[in-house]
């Protein structure tokens, strides 16, 4: 039966109505409360209506979910299963998304705030096309056999690594997860996962397809609940290999702790951002550039690892870039999430609006001035909204331009000169995504040489898609989703020496 995909802002009410929503955390192929009954409240950012309650799981339920994903894992029936079958599985699974596409999009614009328009348009279809793309990849990746002298033969080979755990954020909830397990089933590993307590729905409903599309009970288990519960409990567990995580590089330097007091178990972290946006006197078109910049920041109303949250402009077309980058955040209103209109949401919670005030206030007491937007004006109960903000006559000094906000607000500080430029982008803590903007193409492949960054974009911001790595350097971490860099976290490479003299 094909339904048909929802138009309006109603149609899209009604079915957020319709749907069925899991709080219960799943483990062994199955929705289960946790072990201590307790829950807590998931609520819509949009309304600060009660979604539903969710499992609170904690060191009882992590225990039996990593138990479970060990002992299918020592089974092999998963981790032992030929590519081609793992391929065919998640192959099914990344079509049991399609047909739940509008659901999907709607879990996570309730959950969250996102915008309807960016589930349909990013999070889903992303989401779908890594799963089935990292699939019918599985099935193609070959081992080596090593240049020894004649006497002997070497053969490299890739095993799963067993227990993968998978800590993710709420900002692209069902996107993250995807990036995550993805990787981690099509090589042959269990995977306990813990989303953000502030998004898990998506999640939990993926599991449940999970299991219709044939992975076997155990390998995809989801424990709900709190970081310093749930998290640290699957990040302190022996019987966990390894340990994937995206969200900020607080918790990603406690992870790196807890690995080192439990089992050396590998860390893989994606973490924070403050990318640089460099806009040169050369670049060709200052209305696509502001255009860019503005997406880059107020997109997903700022909630965005590589959101570029600090803009250098040449000081030769300052003033010119500011006036087209203020029409250009104009055009982005935060409103109703499940109106396809609507181009910004709420901000994930009340903490997440508070700290976006807190920031706007100390850019203005450190000499910023805001030229758009301002402190958000919030009334209890009609949701966390927060104004696109844009403040000028910033510099690296300023704690606003220095630590990621993680909302929409917008530095914009001047340079002179190319050296500069590069100077003041690299002079972060992080070195996760930039932009450069220039028409000179010696120009672009010198700066995006020299940026500290996993990342550049040129001409544009945010690009990508699942054949390409996806990650940082310094406090933006380590490692890379997707692409087939990504099959480097899940496996183990082993050398096999026989003597065939
Ligand atoms: P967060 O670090 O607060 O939480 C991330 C996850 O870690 C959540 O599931 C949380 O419950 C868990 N957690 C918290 N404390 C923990 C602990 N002590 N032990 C184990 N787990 C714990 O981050 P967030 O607020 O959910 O997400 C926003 C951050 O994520 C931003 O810094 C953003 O830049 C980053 N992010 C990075 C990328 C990337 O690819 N580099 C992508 C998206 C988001």
């Amino acid at each position: 039966m094909t339904v048909k995909t929802p138009v309006t802002r109603d149609e899209w009410f009604e079915l957020s109505k319709s749907l069925t929503l899991h709080g219960q955390a799943y483990i062994n192929g199955r929705f289960c409360d946790a072990e201590s009954g307790e829950t807590f409240a998931s609520i819509n950012p949009a309304t600060e209506e009660h979604l539903t309650d969710v499992a609170s799981c904690d060191q009882a339920d992590v225990d039996k979910a990593v138990a479970n994903g060990l002992a299918v894992y020592r089974s092999g029936e998963w981790a032992e299963a030929s590519p081609k079958y793992r391929k065919t599985v998640l192959l099914k699974l990344a079509a049991l998304v399609e047909q739940h596409k509008d659901e999907f999009a709607v879990l996570d614009t309730l959950d969250m705030g996102k915008s309807i328009s960016e589930m349909t348009a990013i999070d889903v279809p992303d989401a779908i096309d890594c799963i089935q793309w990292t699939a019918e990849c599985i099935d193609k990746v070959y081992g080596e056999i090593a240049p020894t002298a004649p006497g002997s033969l070497a053969l490299i080979s890739r095993e799963p690594v067993g227990v993968v755990a998978a800590i993710t954020p709420w900002n692209y909830p069902l996107m993250m997860v995807s990036w995550k397990i993805a990787p981690a089933l099509a090589a042959g590993n269990s995977v306990v996962l813990k989303p953000s307590e502030k998004t898990s729905l998506s999640a939990l409903r993926l599991a449940q397809l999970a299991t219709e599309a044939g992975i076997p009970d155990g390998v995809f288990n989801v424990v709900t609940g709190y970081g310093h519960t749930a998290g640290k409990a699957l990040a302190l567990h022996n019987d966990v290999h390894v340990l994937a995580f995206t969200g900020s590089t607080r918790v990603a330097g406690m992870l790196l702790g807890y690995a080192g007091e439990s089992n050396m178990k590998r860390v893989w972290l994606e973490a924070g951002g403050k990318s640089p946006n460099l806009i040169f006197d050369d670049c060709d078109n200052i209305k696509k550039a502001a255009g860019g910049a503005a997406a880059a920041i107020f997109s997903n109303q700022g909630e965005v690892c590589i959101a570029c949250s600090r803009i250098y402009v040449q000081k030769s077309i300052k003033e010119t870039f500011i006036a087209a980058l203020v029409e250009a955040a104009s055009r982005y209103q935060p409103g109703d999430p499940l109106d396809p209109n609507t181009n910004m949401g709420p901000l994930v919670d009340k903490a997440q609006l508070d700290t976006v005030s807190r920031y706007i206030r100390s850019a203005t007491e450190e000499g910023g001035q805001v030229i758009l937007g301002g402190e958000p004006e919030y009334q209890e109960g009609e949701g966390f909204y927060a104004k696109p903000t844009i403040v000028t006559e910033a510099h690296n000094g300023m704690t606003f331009v220095k630590e990621e906000i993680f909302g929409p607000v917008l530095a914009v500080c001047e340079f002179e000169t190319e050296e500069e430029a590069i100077a003041l982008a690299n002079d972060s803590q992080y070195g996760l995504g930039a932009a450069i903007w220039t028409s000179n193409l010696s120009r672009a492949h010198r700066v995006s040489r020299k940026i500290h960054s996993g990342m550049v974009w040129v001409n544009t911001w945010g690009e990508g898609d699942t054949t390409v790595p996806f990650g940082g350097v310094k406090a933006s971490g380590n490692g890379r989703d997707k692409s087939l860099h990504a099959l480097d976290k899940y496996s183990e490479i082993k050398n096999v020496w026989i003597n065939i003299d």
